[in-house]
């Protein structure tokens, strides 16, 4: 069975994950920018970085059969240094049109702080400026619901913001209804030690259902695992979903998020069911 991986950090990952994500059924993967684990400290490291994303890694990809795709922005734990984040916002469109370019993301909040308020407000500003999809980072750790509540409220309270447009990322238990019932997607992050495991994501979907959910690997610098996802169609499989269900979660929601990017440029392997719309 095709699947994608929606939010995965392949420049953090060996040509190996490649290779085997192929094996595994992987046509296509989107990689959101996200923090290097060390502060960049220049907007020039931005622009390599950026570079990376849209040049280096497609090709890395192909090599493969796994066509790349890629979102743009400063993440929330560079945002605490204003001067910095704002230089980047403001170099980001010269890197938008190149193809493959979903929008901007992962914005979003880390530690709930001021500083990353403005910062995620200005690159919500970006967004809607130059019609870009957006793709939420929320926080992990005990913050994890006020910062989703904080992040939901500013999204709401901006009436050009169409949920449908944004993608609300690392959801749990406690925060995938309120992303949900504000008519967002919601993205389950399968990670071996925190965030989700791949029953925790099935038990969502057997509570929530299947529309607009995706299932990612995150895969990343960290401890993760970029197999996730194929452990996660084979726990659907176990609990005894259908094929056409698993096949809306793992390839066809992505794909329907996606299809409305200005630069979205995969020809899916299998076309989108009108069914399932
Ligand atoms: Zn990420």
């Amino acid at each position: 069975m095709f699947y994608i991986d929606p939010h995965i950090h392949m420049v953090s990952r060996i040509t190996d994950d490649y290779v085997r994500m192929a094996r595994c059924g992987c046509v296509a993967v989107s990689e959101p920018a996200f923090w290097a684990g060390f502060d960049r400290g220049s907007a020039e490291a931005f622009r390599s970085y950026f570079r990376q994303l849209t040049e280096f890694e497609p090709k890395r990809a192909a090599q493969f059969g796994i066509h790349h795709m890629s979102w743009l922005c400063i993440n929330a734990k560079e945002a605490e240094d204003v001067p910095l984040s704002r230089e980047v916002i403001a170099l980001i469109p010269e890197y938008l049109n190149r193809p493959g370019v979903l929008g901007i993301g992962e914005i979003g909040l880390n530690k709930n702080t001021k500083n990353e308020v403005v910062i995620f407000q200005e690159q919500v500003e970006l967004a809607m400026k130059t019609d870009e999809l957006i793709l939420v980072h929320t926080p992990h750790l005990e913050d994890k619901y006020k910062g989703t509540r904080m992040i939901l409220d500013m999204l709401t309270g901006d009436r050009r913001v169409k949920p449908e447009r944004v993608l609300i990322d690392h959801v749990e238990e406690h925060t995938i209804k309120p992303a949900l019932d504000a008519g967002f997607w919601a993205g389950m992050t399968l990670y071996p030690t925190t965030k989700c495991s791949p029953d925790r994501a099935v038990d969502m979907v057997e509570r929530y259902g299947t529309e607009r959910i995706m299932a990612n690997s995150a895969g990343d610098w960290g401890v993760s695992n970029p197999m996730n996802m194929p452990d996660f169609l084979r726990a659907l499989r176990a609990r005894g979903h259908d094929h056409a269900t698993v096949h809306k979660l793992v390839y066809e929601n992505p794909l329907r998020f996606f299809m409305q990017a200005k630069r979205f440029n995969l020809t899916p392997p299998i076309p989108l069911s009108p069914m399932s719309r």
